[in-house]
């Protein structure tokens, strides 16, 4: 723990402060030096137990966000209350698209076929704004073997004044499937049916399949779309929703 945290305006300050920290001893200080500012954005999908159970350890306090996009598998929710009840997690926070973006925008549930972006937008991007107007750090459980944009994924990264951080980075599926072993934590029953990456319920959004080194080919398969923009635009470019906290 640090006697004073760096400010949330300087990127290399912060690297040198937190420096080889990953996993759980990132967490952990992330949790010390920001406390009262660090929420956890968690899918609760096939990956999603290890991050989950390493909080849980650290403060099971600790506010996990949840983006119910209403289009997500039943699978999802049962299994997010399982882990929830397990880990002993005292501080779910579950966040909707509005009442009014989805009549406006979405008013037949079909947007995400013919505006997968803006679907992504006001099902998942707009909540997520809300859901950290009132946290400076974000932590959440990208990993650099999913490739794509995530590849150059570095543990600490300034967005404007967020900082997000990303403990699992440098984890392998491998890695991964160990400690769940170790650990005894359950998988995500869509799992056991072939899905390595698990969002929203359309087959267009997520389909059976996958690899290790590529645990992400099942969504938004045949689509240039590799990101739902609560991280980063198709091009790389961190997404700037319309939201802005008052
Ligand atoms: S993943 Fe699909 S259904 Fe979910 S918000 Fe994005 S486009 Fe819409």
């Amino acid at each position: 723990m640090l006697a004073k945290a760096p400010l949330l305006n300087d990127e290399n300050q912060i690297l040198e402060a937190y420096a080889g920290l990953e996993g759980r001893a990132l967490i952990r200080a992330m949790a010390n030096d920001y406390r009262g500012r660090v929420a956890l954005l968690s899918s609760f999908g096939a990956e999603s137990s290890v991050l989950l159970h390493m909080v849980s350890e650290i403060d099971p306090a600790l506010p996990v966000v949840f983006l119910d996009t209403e289009k997500l598998f039943p699978e999802t929710i049962a299994y997010r209350d399982r882990l929830v009840a397990d880990l002993g997690l005292t501080n779910l926070k579950i966040w909707h698209p509005t009442a009014s973006d989805l009549k406006e925008q979405d008013p037949d549930g079909q947007l995400h076929a013919s505006n997968p972006d803006q679907c992504c937008n006001i099902r998942k991007s707009i909540p997520m704004e809300k859901a950290f107007a009132n946290y400076d750090v974000m932590i959440s459980g990208r990993k650099r073997f999913h490739g794509a944009g995530r590849a150059d994924l570095k543990f600490l990264s300034l967005d404007g004044n967020r900082l997000k951080v990303e403990p699992l980075a440098g984890f392998t599926a491998l890695d991964l499937q160990s400690y769940m072993v170790a650990h005894q934590l359950p998988s995500h029953p869509l799992r056991l049916q072939g899905y390595r990456s698990i969002g929203c319920m359309p087959r267009q959004c997520t389909s059976p399949g996958g690899t290790d080194d590529n645990p992400r080919e099942g969504r938004w398969m045949g689509s240039d779309k590799t990101e739902c923009g609560i991280h980063f635009s198709a091009n790389g470019k961190i997404i700037r929703t319309e939201y802005r906290a008052a």
